[in-house]
């Protein structure tokens, strides 16, 4: 069997070293097409490979059609829309993703990104502390779980709520389950999103679901931009002189936010949760050993293309 790592920006070495390693031990033979610059060195690599390991790369149908003895295609990270899943369905090739390997990379920016805010930007002024704050995780998956179990040791007052995640599961971290997002909101000073973006959450950060936040507010948002409604949420800074923006996705009005709420709006330049060297190897890693459990036994668990 040929696994193929086809990564226009590579993996770290010790990535590719530890995706060796697992692939190798299966008895499987490992190929890498690394910083390719054209579609047509990719369809040459893919000719014989059975399994192929990719990052942003982009799986489309005439890739598909080039990969004749392809099984399996696996996106060392959570998004896939990368991959044309409607052909790699038609193709009988099974495409999954690596969820949950960033999520503590993602954490402790969130939780960073919160330190930052209580501290004045660092500015050499008196800030305030995060132990005993009341923070409210929105949507208690993958990142929410992590920034939980990294906020308690901080000492912070923890709750959740979750539209699809049973209360139980979260109160068996010793966080407390509400049952609405409006009752999150009200009741914790600072929020740190996590929720997708779908349809019902596109825009759904709003004005009247904020307004509630208690004194000395703090949205945290290393989720989505989408779910975010930009415009209710500068009115409302506006409205709210003590209310905090801190964002890893930078909304699309960020030269407004950044004129009008100096010193409580900040974003990062480029996305960053999940650019850690621990993110991109464990990716990388459980893509090699979801590729030989496949190969080998079957597994489906992370197939995202049912
Ligand atoms: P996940 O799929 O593990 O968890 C998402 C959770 O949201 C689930 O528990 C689900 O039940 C819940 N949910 C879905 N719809 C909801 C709703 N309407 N209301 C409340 N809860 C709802 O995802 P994850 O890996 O934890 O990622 C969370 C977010 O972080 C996603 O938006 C993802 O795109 C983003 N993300 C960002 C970075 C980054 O670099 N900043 C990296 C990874 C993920």
């Amino acid at each position: 069997m040929k696994v193929l790592v086809a990564t226009e920006k590579p993996f770290a070495k010790v990535a590719v070293d530890g995706i060796r390693k697992e692939i190798e031990a299966a008895g499987y033979e490992l190929a890498l097409l690394e910083k390719y610059t054209d579609k047509a060195q990719l369809l040459d690599a893919v000719k014989d490979a059975n399994a192929i390991i990719i990052r942003s790369d982009i799986i489309d149908a005439e890739v598909l059609d080039a990969a004749k003895e392809l099984k399996i295609v696996v996106r060392a990270g959570a998004g896939y829309d990368n991959v044309d899943l409607a052909a790699a369905t038609a193709h009988n090739v099974c495409v999954m993703n690596t969820p949950g390997q960033n999520s503590n990379a993602v954490a402790e920016l969130a939780l960073g990104m919160m330190v930052y805010a209580v501290r004045n930007f660092y500015n050499g002024t008196s800030g305030t502390e995060l132990m005993g704050k009341k923070l409210g995780i929105h949507a208690y998956g993958n990142v929410g779980r992590n920034v939980a179990r990294v906020a308690k040791g901080f000492g912070m007052e923890v709750y959740a709520y979750d539209a699809f995640c049973p209360k139980e599961v979260i109160e068996k971290d010793g966080v407390k389950a509400l049952d609405s997002a409006e009752e999150l909101y009200k009741t914790c000073q600072v929020v740190s999103l996590h929720i997708p973006a779908t349809a019902e959450t596109k825009n759904s950060i709003n004005y009247a679901l904020l307004k509630d936040m208690p004194k000395g507010a703090m949205l945290v948002n290393t989720a989505r931009k989408e779910v975010i409604n930009e415009a209710e949420l500068i009115k409302l800074m506006e409205d709210r002189a003590d209310f905090k923006y801190m964002t890893d996705i930078m909304p699309a009005a960020n030269a407004e936010f950044a004129e009008k709420f100096a010193g409580r709006y900040f974003s990062t330049p480029k996305k960053m949760g999940a650019q850690t060297a621990e993110a991109n190897i464990n990716a990388g890693i459980a893509a090699a050993q979801q590729i030989v459990g496949f190969l080998k036994d079957g597994c489906e668990k992370f197939r995202v293309n049912k």
